[in-house]
């Protein structure tokens, strides 16, 4: 059983440990899932986790604000028992998290399908020739009669391919850089939107390239004013960042226990690995390692639950150290492990390709750190 003594910090109030338990009970019943069909899996999960109420924190209603301890709690149950799980219910909130802080009311409808399960979001703004440089997306949306028109690629993107949404950045030329892009809501059946490649990767989820040509949106899809779609996407990392230093944390959690009931039970030299200093040092490592790490993620998710508008530094120090962290304490239990560790069918073992990703999406580790360094510095970096 994980440690949930941090459920008793300052950070929480009754209702986050309330749904803490029952959703841990919930998943104890239909956690983990079949992962060999991924496509298939992840619309089974968003459809379970809809129907169950668990993915209602994923989107706002008007007039409602984020509570990111609950979407943080979710995420570190959630990646605790399975990752895929994780990644379905995040991809909800950060697909549709530009719609949630500055949608219309019509563009907001479409919250009530993905937070009730009915609709599969995506978040589009990786392209093949810029990643963690944003302000060089070259996707472009022309202002033509009664709406625009899109063209270029988009890689990388979460739930591609079976998503039946995409908020998409594009240039829309407002001025050169950062300052010139829009988002935009693109329905997947939109005329002229094409998938060129489902990508593979080490923990395998849905994940797509995928190309616009000439696809034609109405004014009513594009989400705020013209212009603001960098600023857009940075309030939306600024709330998803620290969830995924909480993914981070849950699959820490769980390496931890499958390490701490594989030393007590594998015998070396006549005794529990667990008797050994060296290994017993390990352990004390991957706990506090943990434990700095929930403290960072509920810091960021309490500051701006306690109403501060932006969160970037304590967001960046949440993902940056919870992940970094997070890698170390799999790899310790891989070690622990020994050849099981890398054996497939060995929860360590999935765990080590798990948090691999975490480290680079959202803002790959080294930028967090030039985030960090920026805000300390006062902004004269
Ligand atoms: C599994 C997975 C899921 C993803 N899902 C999505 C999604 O749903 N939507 C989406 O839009 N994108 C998604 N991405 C894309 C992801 O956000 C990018 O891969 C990430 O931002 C890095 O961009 P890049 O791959 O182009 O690498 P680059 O931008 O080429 O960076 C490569 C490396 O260079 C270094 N680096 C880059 N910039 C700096 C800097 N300023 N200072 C110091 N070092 C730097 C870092 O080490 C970085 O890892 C996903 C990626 C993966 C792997």
């Amino acid at each position: 059983m994980a440690d949930r003594s941090f459920l008793d910090w300052p950070f929480f109030e009754e209702r986050h440990r309330d749904w803490a338990a029952a959703l841990d009970e919930w998943c104890a019943h239909n956690l983990p899932v079949d992962h060999r069909d991924v496509d298939g899996a992840c619309r089974a999960l968003v459809a379970d986790l809809g129907r169950g109420g668990w993915l209602r924190p994923t989107g706002l209603a008007e007039g409602e604000t984020f509570d990111l301890r609950t979407l943080c709690l979710t995420r570190e149950t959630l990646a605790r028992h399975d990752g895929l799980a994780d990644f379905a219910f995040a991809m909800q909130g950060l697909g549709m998290g530009a719609v949630s802080l500055f949608g219309t009311p019509e563009q907001r409808r479409w919250l009530d399908r993905t937070r009730a399960g009915a609709a599969i979001s995506a978040f589009a703004l990786t392209e093949p020739g810029s990643g963690s440089d944003v302000a060089a997306s070259q996707m472009s949306a022309q202002k033509v009669a009664g709406g625009w028109r899109l063209n270029g690629e988009k890689t990388y993107i979460s739930n591609g391919g079976i998503a039946d949404l995409y908020v998409i950045f594009a240039r829309s030329g407002e001025a050169p850089g950062a300052r010139g892009l829009s988002a935009f809501l693109l329905p997947a059946d939109t005329p002229g939107f094409e998938i060129l490649e489902r990508i593979e990767v080490v923990a395998p989820h849905p994940l797509a390239h995928f190309r616009l040509t000439d696809a034609f949106l109405p004014d009513s899809a594009l989400i705020g004013a013209a212009g603001k779609g960098f600023a857009q996407a940075m309030a939306v990392l600024d709330v998803f960042r620290p969830s995924v230093g909480a993914a981070a944390l849950g699959f820490a959690r769980r390496a931890l226990d499958e390490a701490l009931a594989r030393v007590q039970s594998r015998r070396v030299q006549g005794a529990p690995l667990a008797d050994l200093q060296l290994v017993q040092g390990h352990i004390a490592d991957m706990a506090l390692g943990i434990d700095a790490s929930a403290l960072l993620v509920y810091r960021a998710a309490w500051v701006r639950d306690s109403g501060a508008p932006r969160i970037t530094r304590e967001a960046a120090m949440a993902k940056l150290h919870a992940t970094e962290t997070a890698q170390q304490v799999i790899d310790t239990a891989v070690q622990l492990f020994g050849g099981d560790g890398v054996r497939k069918g060995f929860m360590v073992e999935s765990l080590y390709r798990e948090i691999r990703a975490l480290r680079i999406y959202e803002g790959a580790s080294d930028v967090q750190r030039v985030v960090i360094a920026r805000q300390v510095l006062g902004g004269s970096a």
